[in-house]
């Protein structure tokens, strides 16, 4: 194989055949294509797209690169869900153990942060000891113990995902409608499941923001579930502004601990629900949306969900006391408060601005090979159609230091826009795909 002919193949816009595609991941993984090559091909697929049979074969190819979970008849219907990938969004972490309390079993493989969206394992490994490098044994004997597990892709498990994410990071082509598709299939494909729901960003500070491409995506997802055993469904919901408060690692990590207790924000708890609703179906444990809801919260209500989260953080080699004390997570020395500048109505809270100034301040990566400061990021609590006075507190910066805290404050300035009209186009939370 000549991957460099491949390239300038894929360059000119004529499509791979799927036996190329399946070699050369192969080869890839093999660490016979050097990531420089890799990285042109990435993003020869950017400009030019893939044919629906290349996604397929990209798709299976990666898929096939490692070992894949499987469950025997004694765990519950295993169902999951995944987002492609918002500013804030924690959804993962509430999710994984509150569905687990309602009875299903979930196996989540998650990523790390992905150019400005934070990610899953990042938010994890914020909680002191947590491991999400876990051998598929490791995996398999948590969720039959558990019900639950969050861990990574490996180098036996979805490999191939594992070392094309972090060079997407790190090379400008995560945004790219077919290369996200495989990426997020690939290892929901490799967890057993007996349904995935999809949570599908729309929104500026989502990867694809234009709505007619987010549900482009969703529908190229669905098929690749459906067509594999694996009934799919996907919802749209709103990234014009970042999920909840948080933003940042730790602290991210620390509202979803509030939001398990049942005191976590608003719009956090939707997206939240309406996954949840979904996820309850797809496993057979509900058959309507009211009952499933009810389940949801009554195990919020009851602490049964913040108890299986302690449960996993323990099965995991985390410290379960973050639970009742977050001190226990990593903490910013340094902190500067954002106040409004005028008295008004907050117009936009932009998510880009705000998860490019996380990874300026250390919060993710530049390269591949960065460690990341988990204690650095932003709380805003303004939200689009707030009213507010001028010199209002809206948003606190942490930070490792005074640089970090300028990057902060400027990016808020960026962000949040005050002004005298209600917004006209705040998009609403949680959409269907029609
Ligand atoms: N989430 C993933 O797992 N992969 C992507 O490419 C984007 C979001």
């Amino acid at each position: 194989m000549l991957t460099a002919s491949l390239i300038h193949r894929k360059r000119q816009g004529e499509p791979l055949r799927p036996r190329e595609w399946r070699a050369l991941i192969a080869e890839f993984v093999a660490g016979r294509v050097p990531d420089y090559q890799m990285s042109a091909l990435l993003m020869a697929v950017v400009f030019q797209g893939m044919a629906p049979e290349e996604l397929d074969a990209l798709t299976d190819a990666m898929l096939a690169s490692g070992e894949t979970l499987s469950f025997g008849a004694d765990v519950p219907p295993r169902v999951d869900k995944h987002s492609t990938g918002g500013v804030g969004d924690k959804v993962s972490l509430v999710l994984a153990p509150l569905v687990a309390s309602c009875g299903l079993a979930v196996p989540m493989i998650a990523g790390r942060g992905l150019g400005h969206t934070g990610g899953t394992l990042d938010k994890l490994e914020s909680i002191p000891g947590f491991r999400t490098a876990l051998t598929r044994e490791e995996a398999e004997r948590q969720v039959a113990r558990v019900g639950c597990v969050i861990m990574g892709q490996t180098p036996d498990i979805v490999p191939a995902d594992r070392r094309l994410y972090a060079l997407r990071d790190a090379t400008a082509t995560v945004a790219c409608l077919p290369l996200i598709a495989a990426s997020i299939m690939s290892k929901k494909l490799a967890e057993d499941l007996q349904g995935l729901v999809l949570d599908v960003k729309t929104g500026s500070g989502a990867f694809l923001p234009d709505r007619a491409r987010a549900v482009a995506l969703a529908k190229t997802m669905v098929a690749l579930g459906a067509a594999r055993g694996c009934p799919t469904t996907a919802l749209l919901t709103a990234m014009d502004r970042p999920l909840g408060h948080a933003c940042g690692n730790a602290l991210e990590a620390e509202e979803a601990l509030l939001a398990l207790r049942g005191e976590g924000p608003p719009d956090l708890l939707e997206v939240t629900l309406a996954l949840g609703i979904e996820m309850l179906l797809a496993g057979g444990v509900e058959s309507d949306r009211g009952a499933a809801r009810t389940s949801l919260q009554a195990a919020l209500d009851s602490g049964q969900a913040a108890e299986r989260f302690a449960t996993m953080i323990d099965a995991q080699g985390g410290n379960p006391a973050v639970l009742d004390d977050p001190a226990v997570l990593p903490q910013a020395p340094a902190q500067r408060v954002w106040t409004s500048p005028t008295s008004g109505v907050v117009q936009q809270v932009a998510p880009r601005p705000i998860g490019m100034a996380i990874v300026e301040m250390g919060g993710g990566r530049r390269t591949m090979d960065d460690d990341i400061d988990p204690a650095v990021g932003l709380v805003i609590t303004a939200k689009p159609g707030d009213s507010v006075e001028r010199g209002q507190p809206l948003a606190t910066v942490h930070a490792r230091d005074e640089l970090g805290l300028d990057v902060g404050m400027r990016a808020l300035d960026e962000a949040i826009a005050v002004g005298h009209e209600m917004p006209g186009d705040v998009l609403r939370l949680v959409q269907g795909l029609g």
